[in-house]
């Protein structure tokens, strides 16, 4: 995530943090500052904080760890103001493993919990005459009463929250996947609007969650129809196999008004019929300004990724384009096609038009770059 560093690594997972996260620090301080506290008040205050986001490190841990034995990997946990986010790969296709992955989360907490009952039991805190100072200013109780809100918070069956993910998990049990999604992202939203009215009379913190609450289902339900509508698909079936390429010697003017000619924006470069690269239009002005008209085309070739191999899964293929608009589907180290979000798009449209016709729909080729 854009502005997080890394600050540590725990069971092989690179920790991080947003810088985002330092506002709430000195927002925490500063409130306890202006209600009339001590230095000693303000410094427990920031402590609190500090160590409830200890618990949601394990409580992220909680997650990553139960992924890994169903052999999924964590690629990183980000603390945010508003908690923390475990990256995993992928989350399990199995509704059971989806549940247990989900439910580790707030088990975290929960042991936490118990553990600090049971040491406010054993030091006698819980024996002592009733004192409202005493209470509200116990480091340990207020730590144990931040966990139990955290899965509180967490078992609300709404995306993002972990309780929607468990929601999910159980309707999907009895019925396609699709649809438990659908019905577990509409509930998130009624409850979202629910809460929102709420919030608008009694605290604007539940407004702001509702709106985050909100936009999570809408986005939960969106990923999880657009791998519905890309199963059974691979790379070859979306890629675009009508384009112009270059040889890696051909002067970069003459790439360019072949570019302009043909509104061909990415140009695929090869050398004796392997293929080195793909110029991008940004990346060919650019070296045309750094190098000059002359200079060979393979000089303008930007950072390639990997070829994509025509039988990977477009599930697969989707999140490269986070990084990448076009991605060259390489066999036998030939070129045979490009990839662009466009033409994914085009295929799912296709698909869903030929759906329940007797066209086989699989191995027709759209034709934009
Ligand atoms: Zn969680």
């Amino acid at each position: 995530m854009n502005g997080s560093w890394k600050i540590g690594k725990i069971a092989g997972i690179d920790l991080k943090i947003h810088f985002t996260f330092f506002f709430i620090v000195l927002w925490v301080g500063f409130s306890a500052l202006i209600s009339g506290g001590t230095l000693a008040t303000m410094l427990q205050s920031i402590l609190i904080i500090l160590a409830l986001f200890f618990c949601v490190v394990l409580h992220e841990l909680g997650h990553a760890l139960s992924a890994k034995i169903f052999g999924i990997d964590t690629r990183d946990i980000t603390l945010l103001p508003i908690g923390g986010v475990a990256r995993l790969e992928k989350m399990p296709e199995d509704p059971k493993e989806e549940l247990l992955v989900a439910a580790a989360g707030p088990a975290v907490n929960i042991v936490i919990a118990i553990i600090l009952s049971i040491g406010l039991l054993l030091t006698g805190f819980f024996a002592l005459p009733f004192n409202i100072t005493a209470v509200t200013s116990n480091f340990w109780l207020q730590l144990l009463v931040a966990n139990v809100i955290l899965v509180l918070f967490n078992l609300i069956p709404a995306f993002p929250m972990d309780g929607g993910r468990v929601f999910r998990a159980i309707l999907a049990s009895g019925m396609d996947y699709v649809k438990a999604t659908r019905i577990a992202a509409n509930v998130g939203r009624g409850l979202a609007v629910l809460m929102g009215i709420a919030g608008f009379f009694l605290n604007p913190w539940l407004v702001l969650t509702a709106i985050f609450i909100w936009s999570g289902a809408g986005a939960e339900a969106q990923q999880v129809k657009i791998k519905a509508d890309l199963q059974g698909l691979v790379a070859r079936d979306a890629l675009v196999s009508q384009f112009h390429q270059v040889e890696g010697n051909l002067p970069l003017s003459s790439v360019f008004q072949l570019s302009m000619q043909t509104g061909q924006y990415n140009i695929p470069v090869l050398s004796n019929g392997h293929f080195l690269g793909i110029i991008r239009r940004s990346d060919l002005l650019k070296a045309i300004d750094r190098l000059g008209n002359r200079a060979p085309a393979y000089a303008a070739i930007g950072l390639e990724p990997k070829g994509i191999h025509p039988e990977t899964p477009l599930t697969e293929v989707l999140p490269k384009f986070a990084t990448q608009r076009v991605l060259p589907v390489i066999k036998d180290r030939q070129l045979i096609g490009l990839l662009t979000p466009e033409s994914v798009q085009q295929r799912i449209w296709i698909n869903k038009r030929l759906r329940g016709s007797s066209i086989n729909p699989a191995r027709e080729e759209p034709d934009v770059v």
